[in-house]
């Protein structure tokens, strides 16, 4: 069996579905031709498969972090610390605060406590654009999938079409739903315009398609 792809209807047919017509296959919904990448040979584990996708590293975040450790480990941290503290004593709620301290735990290496933040951010609705990488990247270290689910859900319109189909192909990955991780990497794949990620990504559906296509 061959797992195909039909970019309108955006579903995975397998060979019994998929209609022939002069060697190609077509979609038995809307007749267009159905997309194949092929398999691996291989057999991988899912681990080694998100850590050669990169799934924490989407662009370039070595970069983006750096800059986010750069300025929230400056001598001036310890005083915002403070006060930072002191804001959220009578501003529970207040998000520049609350924004702060998730990266400032983030900086010492503390993912939990910057996580814990970053939920309480979400929890009174008040995470922004700027923040979903970071968050995102925080969930991922901490193997919390089906948040990032949710997450990426509860945000879509902050996000980009191909953030979005990215992060959910890599939470479904984690939480072993291949089928829905390899609709959403080819949703992915087609909204990318990075080369780089583009190849990434097709071998991932290659992967993919390896694992689905072996007989249960
Ligand atoms: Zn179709």
């Amino acid at each position: 069996m061959s797992l195909r792809y039909c970019l309108s209807c955006k579903t995975i047919c397998d060979d019994f579905n998929a209609l022939t017509n002069n060697d190609s296959y077509q979609c038995p919904t809307c007749k267009k031709p159905l997309i194949y990448f092929g398999r691996e040979q291989a057999s991988i584990s899912i681990e080694s498969i998100l850590a050669e996708y990169d799934a924490l590293h989407p662009y370039n975040p070595v970069k983006d972090f750096q800059g986010v450790a750069k300025d929230y480990s400056n001598p001036q941290t310890n005083i915002a610390l403070i006060e930072c503290e002191e804001i959220l004593k009578h501003d529970p709620n207040n998000q520049e605060a609350l924004r702060h301290l998730s990266k400032h735990f983030w900086a010492q290496g503390l993912i939990q406590k910057a996580l814990d933040y970053m939920n309480k951010l979400n929890q009174i609705n008040s995470v922004i654009s700027d923040d979903i990488v970071y968050y995102v990247s925080l969930l991922l270290i901490q193997k919390e999938y089906q948040s990032i689910t949710d997450l990426v859900i509860k945000y879509q319109e902050l996000i980009t079409p191909f953030l979005f189909h990215h992060y959910l192909a890599v939470s479904y990955l984690g939480l072993n739903q291949f089928q829905d991780a390899l609709t959403q990497f080819y949703q992915a794949y087609h909204s990318c315009d990075d080369e780089d990620r583009k190849k990434k990504i097709k071998k991932m559906i290659r992967y993919l398609s390896t694992i689905l296509d072996q007989p249960s």
